[in-house]
Parts: structure tokens; C-alpha cells; sequence
């Protein structure tokens, strides 16, 4: 039987500023007494504060448009990064966004929230209904409508987005030449699955051989397809995207669960730590909910001896900064 035809053409629509910058953490690497930290700046792909969505956007936003898109449909939690980088992209693309946000509506709008209306989304306050379960229903409303929706899936995590990670394993590729190959791990903030995914692909058809070592954010909830299967799937979604050939298995995965502490977005004295050693030694702003908690765990593998003298770990900012300002009493006595 011939396979079905696949639409391979990729179209990405640039939104933020590349290659992000690339830097060592000296301070940091020495007041842990480890091994040497390197850092990958996705905080800073310009995009209204930036953050990891804007590379997975390119792609998810230049398939909205190909297809004649004049409204993008997302969701998260009220401080969702992932929607304000998709309500920038949309702004900048000319297109509405509506976006379905889980909790009711605060009494102050602060932080990313604050973002998302100035920069023009319409919010809907959806209850329990964190990730997006509202998203079909508002679709039908802006369809009777006469408006043309696009849903981007929860943290943006579908084969689309994943291949702006793929791409950025190309971009450190192409920015470090070969001393890419000092880089023994990276570590980073894994929630949705399309930054982890794509960082393996990336990881797969670039030769790196670093390992790729994902910090899982969120217990997840019961009924879910766990985190593991879910960015194996994606990746391998997102071979099929690409046209390409390649297979990954439990054994290509590193997600370690045990850095969740009090779950999604509850602020501990790791995640404290973790920001403000990075804040003061290395000038460095993390978030409460991912950066922090993901540099608390890397902070804790180094010290429980997980790595040898001689490694080189990057750290992926993967962003969030703007959730500081929401929850300024758990961070600062
Ligand atoms: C969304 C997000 C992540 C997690 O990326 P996924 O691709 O959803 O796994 C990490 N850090 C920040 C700051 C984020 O906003």
C-alpha cells in the first residue's frame, strides 16, 4: 500500500531575534564547586519578553497563515507564557487571538497576564479547565462568526512546534562550531514535551552527542498520556513532518520527575535558591514556575555528584521572567 502523501513544506513566519546569545556562568559553576555551566539565552528571542514558544511560533504561526488563518485559539494557566508569546505572534501577524485560560478572572492583572491584554487577546476564563479543554467551543463561536481559527495545542507542543526546537539544536550547531562537542548535558524545563522532542530530534539529525536531560515541572494529571510517551510521540510526529527517518525509544529519553515539589507553579525554597543564586551571581532573572525549578534541579544533581569534573552543562533559559511580578511575596521575604 503507498503511504499517504505528506505535506512536507514547513513554512515559518519570524518572529523573534537569532541566534540567541551563548554564554558561560562562571560565578555559578564555581559556587556549586561542579562542573562548568554554560547557558543558552531563550529567554531572549525578543519576542514581548521572549521565552522557548517563540521558536515553536515561527512555525505554528507561518502554517496559520499558509492556511488563511485570521484568528489563532490557544490556552494555559492564567501566568502562561506560551499565551503571551502567542498573543505577541498573532499582533505581529495581524491576526486576532483568543485565549482560554484556566482559573477566573483575578483581580489583578499582573505579570503575563497583563501582557496578554496589552497586547490585544480576549481572554476566557475557563475554571478547571487548564489546557485547553475549552478551545473547541470557542472555535465554533468564532466559525459562526465568519472568522477563520487556528488552534495551536497547550505549550504549543504539536509536530509543528516541535521542529523549532529541532532547529535550535541546529542554531547551537552553528553557533559554537565545534566546541559543541565539550557539551556532555543539557538540561532544561520540560512541561508540554515540544521543547524536549525537538531537542532530540535536533539532537539526532545534528550528530550532538550531548545528553539531553529534561526536568519535569508538573506531576501531571491523572488520564494524561505521561510526559515520556507523550514527547516520544511528538518526536516521532515530528520525523514524519519532516519527511525524515529516524526512531526514538524510552531509551533516547532523560526526564527526571522527582524536582516537582509542591506541584504546578508552587514556589519552594529550591526554586527560591535557584533563582536568587542565579540573580546574584550571575545578574540572571529565572521564573517561578520553570526556569527556577529546573535550575533547582540541576543544582541539586550537582551536588548530590551526578557529574564528573570534566563536564560541560548547558542550561536551556527556556524564559518566563514576566511570572516574577505575579508572585512577588513568595520570592522576596
Ligand atoms: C512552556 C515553558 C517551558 C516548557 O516547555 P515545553 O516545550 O512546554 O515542555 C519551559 N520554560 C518556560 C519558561 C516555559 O514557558
Amino acid at each position: 500500500m503507498k503511504a499517504p502523501a505528506r505535506r512536507l513544506v514547513l513554512h515559518r513566519r519570524a518572529l523573534g531575534f537569532f541566534p540567541t546569545p551563548f554564554m558561560p556562568l562562571p560565578a555559578l559553576s564555581r559556587h556549586l564547586g561542579g562542573p562548568a555551566i554554560v547557558i543558552k539565552r531563550d529567554d531572549q528571542t525578543g519576542l514581548a519578553l521572549g521565552g522557548n514558544k517563540t521558536r515553536k511560533l515561527e512555525y505554528l504561526m507561518g502554517d496559520a497563515m499558509a492556511r488563511g488563518a485570521d484568528v489563532v485559539v490557544t490556552g494555559g494557566a492564567a501566568q502562561s507564557n506560551h499565551c503571551r508569546q502567542t498573543a505577541a505572534a498573532a499582533a505581529a501577524c495581524g491576526m486576532g487571538c483568543h485565549l482560554a485560560l484556566g482559573g477566573e478572572a483575578p483581580e489583578a492583572m499582573n505579570g503575563n497576564l497583563l501582557l496578554d491584554r496589552l497586547l490585544g487577546a480576549e481572554l476566557h476564563w475557563c475554571g478547571e479547565h487548564r489546557k485547553g479543554e475549552d478551545i473547541p467551543e470557542i472555535c465554533r463561536q468564532l466559525g459562526e462568526r465568519g472568522l477563520t481559527p487556528y488552534v495551536i495545542p497547550y505549550g504549543g507542543s504539536n509536530a509543528t512546534g516541535t521542529v523549532g526546537y529541532a532547529e535550535a539544536m541546529r542554531e547551537l550547531v552553528l553557533q559554537l562550531g565545534s566546541e559543541v562537542n565539550a557539551i556532555t548535558h543539557m538540561v532544561f524545563a520540560s512541561s508540554s514535551g515540544g521543547t524536549h522532542a525537538g531537542l532530540l530530534l535536533g539532537r539526532r539529525m545534528y550528530g550532538v552527542a550531548a545528553e539531553v536531560v529534561g526536568i519535569c515541572i508538573d506531576k501531571g494529571e491523572t488520564g494524561e498520556v505521561p510526559l515520556g510517551d507523550h514527547i516520544l510521540q511528538l518526536a516521532g510526529q515530528a520525523v514524519d513532518r519532516l519527511g525524515l527517518n529516524q526512531a526514538f525509544s524510552r531509551a533516547d529519553l532523560i526526564l527526571l520527575d522527582e524536582y516537582t515539589g509542591g506541584g504546578y507553579g508552587v514556589i519552594g525554597d529550591a526554586e527560591r535558591e535557584a533563582i536568587s543564586l542565579c540573580a546574584r551571581l550571575e545578574g540572571i532573572l529565572l521564573d517561578p514556575v520553570y526556569t527556577g525549578r529546573a535550575m533547582a534541579g540541576l543544582i541539586d544533581l550537582i551536588r548530590r555528584r551526578e557529574f564528573s569534573a570534566g563536564d560541560t552543562i548547558l542550561f536551556w533559559h527556556t524564559g518566563g521572567s514576566p511570572a516574577l511580578f505575579a508572585s512577588p511575596g513568595d520570592l522576596v521575604g
